[in-house]
């Protein structure tokens, strides 16, 4: 038997299968052996989902099994500096971690002109943590700032400086030593003796460093000079830790200045006498008087509301503290903040003389003492202009009620601070959150922070 001939229309499609079967083999297999590269936005998606991995792993680190807590030179601490050192080095990063308890990595960018003398951005943030804390406040600032390094060398880093991590310790002042912002405080060359010279602190920095001339060891924690000339800026993403980004629908926000502080303490001294058997018009109530003080501060801070001064009266404490006793005097605390030090100022002027009024109405002596003062810390202009760029016109501008390392780089270096929302403007708390979606938006807004200021560094 012979085989059939083909129909003749058949016979040019035939005659092509070899090579359409050819041609189809060839595609399969390139497809199988090259994925096209990712996109740039693809890159810091996968990036911010190891942001997230990395806050949960960091978080599993904690003194309590039950909650959150990782103090300054405390075995936690320690193997949080061994868990970031791990993470720098395995995104090729060179890592180090100094005696005051900071770890730092740094991405060289280019081999010419030689490292050594190029310009170095710092990002940044703390690794400390409060009691129950949160799982965002400061590593968030760290990890984002690993996941934009990382960006950058995936991409072959053309940028024209290179770009330095540092993880803070001790922002919080979670220690026995009365001291905050120890790490920050040690980098910008403070003197520290009066703390690292405690035999206390000492044995306790023995215990998880070993042995070695503490005071010595933390005075070389600080900057060198030729780091300090090559520091073009510090920035610092941090959550913001209040309700203004959630009430304004905006997941990142440009910090303008970390607020300066005033806190009083006010004195109110009446006479105690029988609760029965004194009318009132001839009272000389502490209380009261107080009560009516702890409304003006609360009317000088509304009045100020548009220059962003707040103003709190956190503690009150009443003596004798009897149902039956007019109260004879009574102590509070106001606390005062404002990004202006001149409108802060202005404001403690005017409880000043709401004290001296109050006086003299309800016949009381009311003694004002200044107990602590801090001025507000200004965000570089040029960097507060760029993130304001990059985030659009209409970007939402913040003071920080809160302090932070950076207030203490601006000593050394030009600084500026984005905030993250974080879920009800909670902080400080297990209950602190931040949205996947806003790990996403900080690490693009970061990243494109870096990208604007290699601009301007540029131009
Ligand atoms: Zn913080």
């Amino acid at each position: 038997m012979t085989a059939a001939s083909p129909h003749p229309r058949c016979a040019p499609l035939l005659s092509a299968l070899p090579l359409l079967f050819a041609l189809l083999s060839f595609l399969i297999a390139s497809r199988s052996t090259s994925v096209p590269a990712p996109t740039l936005h693809q890159q810091l998606e996968d990036l911010s989902t190891q942001v997230v991995h990395n806050l949960h792993h960091l978080a599993t680190i904690s003194e309590s099994p039950h909650h959150l807590n990782r103090p300054f030179l405390s075995n936690s601490s320690k193997q949080a500096h061994a868990l970031l050192h791990r993470l720098f080095t395995q995104a090729a990063l060179s890592a180090t971690a100094d005696a005051a308890g900071n770890v730092i990595a740094t991405l060289t960018c280019a081999t010419t002109p030689s490292s050594t003398t190029r310009p170095l951005i710092l990002l940044g943030s703390h690794h400390d943590t409060v009691v129950d804390a949160g799982r965002f406040d400061g590593t968030l600032g760290i990890f984002t700032a690993l996941a934009v390094a990382q960006s950058f060398r995936s991409s072959i880093c053309t940028l024209p400086f290179d770009i330095s991590i540092i993880a803070f310790d001790d922002e919080e002042g979670n220690n026995p030593f009365s001291v905050t912002n120890f790490g920050a405080r040690a980098f910008v060359a403070h003197d520290l003796s009066h703390i690292t010279a405690l035999p206390t602190f000492q044995q306790a920095h023995h215990a998880l460093h070993g042995p070695s001339d503490v005071p010595s060891a933390v005075r070389h924690a600080a900057i060198s000079k030729h780091l300090k000339n090559r520091l073009l800026a510090y920035v610092e993403l941090h959550i913001e830790q209040g309700p203004v980004l959630e009430a304004a629908h905006r997941p990142v926000g440009v910090v303008d200045a970390i607020a300066g502080q005033t806190r009083i303490m006010i004195r109110v001294d009446g006479q105690a006498k029988h609760a029965g058997t004194t009318p009132m018009n001839q009272r000389r109530d502490a209380l009261t008087a107080a009560a009516q003080l702890v409304l003006h501060v609360e009317d000088v801070a509304r009045h100020f509301h548009a220059e962003r001064l707040v103003a709190t009266v956190g503690k009150l404490d009443v003596y004798p503290a009897a149902t039956n006793v007019v109260p004879g005097s009574v102590s509070f605390s106001v606390d005062v903040r404002a990004p202006s030090d001149r409108v802060r100022n202005r404001a403690v002027q005017l409880i000043r003389h709401a004290s001296q009024r109050v006086a003299l109405a309800r016949s009381v002596q009311v003694d004002l003492q200044i107990v602590h003062q801090v001025d507000a810390v200004r965000m570089s202009d040029w960097l507060v202009d760029g993130f304001k760029h990059v985030l659009g016109d209409d970007a939402v501008v913040l003071t920080s009620g809160a302090g932070h390392d950076a207030q203490f780089m601006k000593e050394i270096t030009d600084v500026g601070m984005l905030f993250v929302r974080c879920k009800d403007g909670i902080s400080h708390s297990p209950l602190e959150a931040v949205s996947d979606q806003d790990v996403f938006q900080g690490v693009l807004a970061l990243r494109k922070v870096i990208e604007r200021i290699a601009e301007k560094a540029v131009a």
